[in-house]
């Protein structure tokens, strides 16, 4: 018994078959269509071939956007047509297949708590780090939403007043300094106030965004603003990890996304930095920090797993 993840982005539809070890067989993909009876008709096609190859029995969603708390309905998405639809239904009508929905960030923390880096943990959190942050909360294994199905809201908290502006409309937010983006902007902060020579700084005068990317590869090389950059980017992580610890209290805390493929830069520094900044961090068990390792199929993977653990196979 197979099921389909499909994790459903603002510019793409990637869609796998995947077994009960979260192990993908066969995966799929398209462009994430503008209106939402074309971003239907992309999900029921890319789940029909796989489905003409193998014994898929369940589908789930993956989705970059609020979920109702009976996951029937997609609420909102930034990046997404659907609005307030109950996108399930329809879709399950369509497919003959139960359908479930999951916001994206949960399903990864799901993949990465049944397949991934937090098995067995009582309490995970998954932090995803890319062009904002992610978070999942696992509590015993199931997901934890909150009253209204928008928690944990990490990325979202201030932690400068009067800080970075944030697209959310509020200021200093906790990812405006703890992001893919963050990397980028913090580097272009530094290029302006300093003479310092840095490879980076060829790639800001042609008038290109610097990318978190740009700046990680930079710091592989020995770029020392890069390095400062880096450096930065970590004590707020490990900041970021404290919140996590003194909050939840959990046995896990998973850093994935696409930031945590360079881990190696700043996953020893941000450990150091959160045992500081935990409340009486020397005096009590912390979770352990580790680097997620599902990488970018972490939502259609969790996705899969959601739907065959709903569908009872
Ligand atoms: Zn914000």
């Amino acid at each position: 018994m197979l099921t389909v993840g499909v994790d459903i982005g603002g510019t793409s539809v990637r869609a796998g078959v995947t077994d009960r070890d979260g192990t993908v067989i066969a995966t799929a993909a398209a462009p994430t269509a503008g209106d939402a009876a074309g971003l239907d008709d992309t999900v029921v096609d890319l789940v029909r071939d796989l489905a003409a190859e193998h014994p898929v029995v369940a589908v789930g969603l993956a989705v970059a956007g609020f979920v109702d708390p009976d996951r029937r309905r997609v609420s909102f998405g930034a990046h997404l047509p659907w609005r307030d639809d109950p996108v399930a239904e329809r879709l399950a009508a369509r497919l003959e297949l139960p359908v479930v929905i999951e916001h994206d960030a949960n399903a990864a923390g799901l993949a990465e708590h049944r397949v991934g880096a937090a098995v067995g943990a009582s309490v995970a959190v998954l932090v995803a780090l890319g062009t904002g942050i992610g978070a999942a909360l696992l509590i015993d294994g199931a997901v934890f939403r909150g009253a209204h199905g928008v928690a944990p809201e990490l990325g979202h908290l201030t932690v400068v007043r009067g800080g970075r502006p944030c697209p959310c409309g509020k200021r200093g937010c906790l990812e405006r300094y703890c992001s893919g983006t963050a990397l980028g902007r913090a580097a272009e902060e530094l290029i302006v106030e300093t003479e310092d020579f840095s490879a980076l700084r060829a790639t800001w005068e042609r008038a290109q965004p610097v990318t978190g990317r740009d700046v990680a590869r930079a710091a592989e090389r020995g770029d020392l603003l890069a390095g400062r950059v880096v450096d930065e980017f970590a004590d707020w992580l490990g900041q970021a990890l404290a919140l996590v610890a003194d909050v939840f209290d959990p046995d896990v805390v998973v850093v994935g996304g696409e930031v945590s493929a360079s881990s190696a830069l700043f996953l020893d520094r941000a450990r150091r930095r959160y045992t500081e900044e935990a409340t009486g961090g020397a005096h009590r068990r912390l979770a352990e920090v580790r680097p997620a390792v599902l990488g970018g199929r972490a939502g259609m993977v969790g996705a899969a797993l959601d739907a065959r653990e709903r569908a009872g196979v």
